[in-house]
């Protein structure tokens, strides 16, 4: 299965169960997954967990491919979503949920929450992925934001909630953050899983954008998953094509014959669509 091929094929291809699908799969989003676990979980294994991400997956392809006809890029919120519970999973009970850094009062979820809802929509976005260890540079390239707006929305962060330096909030305010969103509950205003990739392609209109920011701007559960939405795609959209090594090792996971398929170098259908 190589050339340029739909996510819809891609999934009746692996709903389908045979060795191409899930190769192809196996191709297309290595390169992502390996980065978010080793972004996030390098304390668990990181990369070394990629072939179990693989097996869930393929575990139970119905729910994670979505129906026929949903998109990729919401199904790549499902998958980060499925990194992150098998990242959670090798961690085991360890002290994971809201655990306030040793300066206590910095990282409480209902503080960060609260310092956050006083920037601006993008801001808050910029700053929820600088607290999960982003960094200014690699931030500009995620959202376009210049490197010192970023030091100085850190800064201003920082101070509001009286901490001492970023350097020490960041990583017990991200854990926070990611406290405070996952305590807050769904409402009947959140923004639905599909509208993420619409409101960051520029594809709503203005009075669904505006009603759609000024949620965002208030309701941290929506501000989050718009970060994790911006991250897991851009890291999906601009990674180099998977290698053959990680193709191969969750090929063996999935008891798929590797060879075909990974041994070619091939430009990634992405990159072929825009003429690459
Ligand atoms: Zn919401």
């Amino acid at each position: 299965m190589s050339g340029v091929i739909s996510f819809d094929d891609l999934r009746e291809a692996c709903r389908a169960g045979g060795p191409e699908g899930w190769l192809r799969f196996a191709e297309l989003y290595a390169p992502v997954v390996r980065h978010l676990l080793e972004h996030h979980f390098s304390g668990e294994g990181g990369a070394a967990l990629l072939p179990k991400v693989f097996e869930a997956a393929r575990a139970e392809p119905g729910e994670l491919l979505g129906e026929a006809g949903g998109n990729e890029k919401e199904f790549l919120l499902r998958l980060r979503d499925l990194v992150f519970r098998i990242g959670r999973e090798a961690r085991g009970p360890g002290p994971t949920p809201p655990q306030p850094s040793p300066g206590v009062g910095p990282a409480e979820p209902e503080k960060v929450a609260a310092a956050l809802e006083s920037f601006p929509v993008l801001q808050q976005q910029l700053l929820a992925l600088a607290l999960r260890g982003y960094s200014p540079e690699t931030l500009k390239v995620m959202l376009r934001f210049e490197p010192e707006t970023t030091r100085g929305a850190l800064e201003q962060f920082t101070g509001k909630l009286g901490a001492a330096s970023s350097g020490a909030l960041a990583a017990g305010a991200g854990k926070a953050l990611v406290a405070a969103a996952s305590a807050a509950p769904r409402g009947e205003q959140c923004v639905a899983e599909s509208a993420f990739a619409r409101w960051a392609d520029g594809q709503m209109t203005w009075r669904e954008r505006e009603t759609t920011d000024r949620h965002m701007a208030e309701c941290i559960h929506c501000l989050n998953r718009s970060a994790e939405y911006l991250e897991v795609f851009h890291f999906f959209r601009m990674l180099p094509p998977a290698s053959a090594n990680d193709v191969e090792e969750i090929a063996a996971a999935l008891g798929l014959p590797a060879a075909a398929a990974a041994t070619k170098k091939k430009t990634p259908w992405w990159l072929r669509l825009l003429g690459g």
